[in-house]
């Protein structure tokens, strides 16, 4: 029986929004909150682009070392050689990799001008292809950009010449959300027969269904008799209207009718690491999370009028579809009110130790306390939010990939 799959693009696709971004630091605790909560795949970032390469390396550090053990963490580059060969050039070590290139008309009139089309997007492709295997790739998917809005039949053909070149994955992108569930769903099913090929859904929200188009599509590849890989964001975030919303697509996995019975809901994840998730992800976005937000929101949960509050006394599953236990919510959270030491770019040692000894950390002695305290203080520089319990204990845990990571020379 095919599955369904998560790659989470928040790293790729969020951070190049518009108006939105993130430091490396906190791309870097995106990985490890994705990691924690059994996500299959992170798209980690631009592997030829220089301000990402300390980041890059020092994560991929951190999967070696046991840290990002189970994530793939797999790099987004164009579909032409020259970007494989930065690529490889800058992180030796990538592993995996996701080449996309435009395939609808459309986008070789409007953006290439009519150079390149047709045979000329294919071979650019299989090229690139090529190139990341023989310079050490051992996944490779290519991506489709603008899919929907491309014919059918050469998507078929784009993605048989890709497999033939070794390519593990096809990524059908509804690049400008202009799919319905019902059109994505007929489309993905006819590539996953034709094709035979694991597909990727790439959604996004500009018409408000990008949730729904990416659960569809994946139905649609599954019941194509292929795997079904879905990219989301959390909290949604990405170009314009935004992607996938991570927990959004996992809720419906499991509990929308239609989908719930067929048993999609991916393996190994862990839902109720999703409320620390998003709420961190809103800190270092700097993003609130809407109060109607799917399972996070503040009224997620929350019931006031007559009917409604009578009912969910009673029975939590009058008015409640799923339990907030299962998201991580519901524990009662503690904020000083008095006296507060915090640590910063400014800090001194005392400060510092106090910090340290409520998260119950120790130093061995004092050379390694100063070194982790200068460290601190480069974080919150870099990050220039105060830095929270996660962001403090993986400074002083991983300290020299977190030198690397907050290293960016122009
Ligand atoms: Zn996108």
């Amino acid at each position: 029986m095919p599955q369904i799959y998560i790659i989470d693009v928040t790293n790729r696709d969020g951070v190049q929004t518009s108006q939105i971004g993130l430091a490396k630091l906190e791309k870097t605790l995106i990985n490890v909150y994705l990691n924690d909560m059994g996500i299959f795949q992170s798209e980690f970032g631009f592997p030829f682009t220089h301000h990402e390469t300390n980041y890059l390396n020092a994560n991929l550090e951190l999967a070696e070392i046991g840290s990002l053990s189970m994530i793939k963490l797999e790099g987004w580059a164009r579909g032409i050689v020259k970007d494989v060969e930065l690529s490889f050039k800058l992180v030796p070590k990538i592993k995996h990799l996701n080449l996309s290139i435009s395939t609808s008309p459309l986008m070789w009139e409007l953006k290439f001008s009519g150079k390149i089309a047709d045979e000329k997007i294919i071979k650019s492709m299989t090229d690139a292809v090529d190139k990341a295997y023989e310079l050490g790739a051992e996944s490779v998917a290519i991506n489709a950009e603008d899919a929907s809005r491309s014919e059918l039949d050469f998507l078929a053909k784009f993605g048989k010449a890709g497999k033939e070149h070794g390519a593990k994955r096809l990524r059908y992108c509804d690049t400008l959300g202009a799919d319905s569930p019902n059109s994505i769903y007929e489309r993905l099913k006819s590539l996953a027969e034709n094709v035979k090929m694991p597909l990727e859904l790439h959604c996004h929200n500009d018409l408000g269904m990008a949730v729904a188009c990416s659960v569809e599509g994946a139905r649609g590849a599954i019941e194509g008799g292929q795997d079904a890989y879905i990219n989301t964001t959390i909290n949604g975030v990405g170009e314009r209207a935004g992607n996938a919303d991570l927990l959004s697509v996992l809720l419906a996995l499991k509990y929308a009718h239609g989908l719930k019975d067929a048993n999609l809901f991916p393996k190994n994840i862990k839902l109720d690491k999703i409320w620390a998730f998003a709420k961190y992800a809103s800190y270092a976005f700097g993003i609130p999370i809407p109060i109607n937000q799917v399972g996070v929101g503040r009224n997620a949960f929350a019931h006031e009028s007559g009917i409604h509050a009578d009912g969910a006394l009673k029975n939590r599953r009058n008015y409640e579809l799923y339990d907030y236990e299962e998201l991580g919510r519901g524990e009662p959270e503690t904020v000083d009110t008095g006296r507060l030491i915090t640590a910063g770019e400014y800090s001194g040692i005392k400060g510092f130790r106090n910090v340290y000894g409520n998260l119950e950390v120790e130093f061995k002695d004092d050379a390694e306390a100063t070194k982790i305290l200068e460290l601190v203080r480069y974080a919150n520089v870099h990050t220039q939010k105060p830095l929270t319990r996660e962001e403090l204990l993986f400074v002083a845990k991983y300290p020299e990939q977190a030198r690397k990571i907050m290293t960016v020379t122009p």
